[in-house]
């Protein structure tokens, strides 16, 4: 589990890492470079906006539009001090983490909707609260942002006031938890957002590395979108391995030698029949993630329906049919527990909705394997042949690997 926490979690840390390392060479650099440091990762934050709008990801682009909004107000209050520059600042602490919460939490409801239109309200009424405290100068309002809710060494030590901080602990430790429950690119953004902007703050209202931090928060949503988009393309939905597009191109890049086995599941329209067809999704899932084990370098994807193609780059013949034996084996051995609620509605076998018993349930694979044969086979003769394989196996009984 920690292992896909983390390859979530890699790309936001890759940005804070490379914004950080920026930071520490600013020593060295001129003025306009450092200038490029402060804004760019901004400028290129800013694109996420259009992006998410495009994508219809409302949670990322109101995420990014905090971001920005904060940034925005930071680099224009950053040279005030006192009383001005303490209020926006405590205010950007609280309101910061608390928007990525909010918008971590809520439903995808689009940007220019109803929903859309609270959000955009939540961002106006931050901003108008703060534009009222600097106004008038009260006191009181500021004090609000300031309340000693605790004392402590970490307060000390910090410029931030208790209320701040405490939402940025809790803003980082519940997406945090988000991530781990669901390591998906998007967790991982709001996750790392949050990190970004803790580092981006800790240090003051006029810390030099705010924009670059601030940038890089909002530059993980970008990334995240991207990540997105690429599973959206690649990865089959309902199985989570890659699927036909994938497969295509790994197929132009195998070289002279390996094997295609192509696997079908035994008598699985009768399975979908008796069982439902949620079921049936329920079964293909566990096929995919056993056949994703297969081992002797093979990849597997989903070729459609209750295919799968599994692919063994630089492999012969002989290297791969003990790893298919043993697959078909052990998908043959597996008990499936499902459940008995999951038979399809409507179905007149399928007894009470509601029952919720589990049944055990066997399910067998035929697959059929072929490699390249020394006339200079394309990848696409050698699926047809591995297909024709698996017909053979199909007629032979099923619960077998024919090559
Ligand atoms: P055979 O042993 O000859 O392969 O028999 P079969 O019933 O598996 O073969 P056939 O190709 O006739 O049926 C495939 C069935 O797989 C039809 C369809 O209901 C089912 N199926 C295809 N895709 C999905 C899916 O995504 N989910 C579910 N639950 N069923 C699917
Ligand atoms: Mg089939
Ligand atoms: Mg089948």
């Amino acid at each position: 589990m920690w292992r896909k926490v983390f390859a979530a979690a890699l790309a936001p840390l890759l940005v804070i890492a490379v914004a950080l390392l920026l930071l520490a060479g600013t020593g060295q650099m001129g003025a306009q470079a450092r200038l490029v440091v402060e804004w760019a990762p901004a400028a290129l934050a800013a694109f996420g906006l259009p992006v998410a709008l495009h994508f219809n990801r409302s949670r990322a682009f109101f995420a990014v539009l905090s971001i920005l909004v904060a940034w925005f107000a930071l680099a224009h209050g950053a040279d005030t001090s006192g009383f001005a520059g303490y209020a926006l600042y405590d205010a950007i602490c609280v309101f910061l983490p608390l928007n990525l919460i909010i918008f971590a939490l809520i439903a995808e409801r689009g940007v220019f909707t109803r929903a859309g239109s609270f959000r955009f309200l939540i961002i106006f009424l931050q901003v108008v609260f703060v534009a009222v405290v600097l106004w008038s100068e009260s006191d009181k309002l500021a004090w609000l942002l300031q309340v000693p809710l605790f004392e402590s060494a970490l307060t000390r030590a910090l410029s931030i006031a208790p209320p701040g901080l405490l939402m940025m602990l809790v803003a980082v430790l519940l997406l945090h938890g988000r991530l781990v429950l669901e390591p998906v690119p998007e967790r991982a953004a709001f996750f790392g957002a949050t990190v970004a902007v803790v580092l981006a703050l800790y240090d003051g209202h006029q810390s030099p590395w705010t924009g670059t931090l601030l940038g890089a928060a909002g530059l993980t949503f970008m990334i995240a979108l991207l990540q997105t988009s690429w599973r959206m393309a690649f990865l089959d939905e309902l199985t989570g391995v890659p699927g036909r597009r994938a497969l295509e191109e790994q197929l132009v890049k195998l070289d002279d030698a390996y094997v295609i086995a192509m696997v079908d599941v035994d008598h699985f329209k009768q399975f979908n029949d008796t069982w439902g067809h949620d079921a049936g999704d329920e079964v293909l899932r566990m096929i995919a993630a056993r056949l994703a084990g297969v081992g002797a370098g093979g990849r597997v994807y989903r070729y459609g329906g209750e295919e799968f193609t599994l692919v063994f780059p630089g492999k012969e013949m002989r290297e791969t049919l003990a790893a298919l034996g043993a697959l078909r084996k052990a998908i043959a051995d597996e008990t499936f527990v499902i459940r008995k609620r999951d038979r399809r509605a409507g179905d007149p076998r399928a007894g009470s909705a509601r029952d919720s018993d589990e049944r055990e349930v066997s399910i067998t694979v035929s697959i059929g394997v072929a490699a390249p044969g020394a006339g200079g086979s394309t990848p696409s003769d050698v699926m047809r042949a591995a297909d024709k394989a698996l017909y053979r196996a199909k007629k032979n009984g099923r619960n077998q690997v024919v090559r």
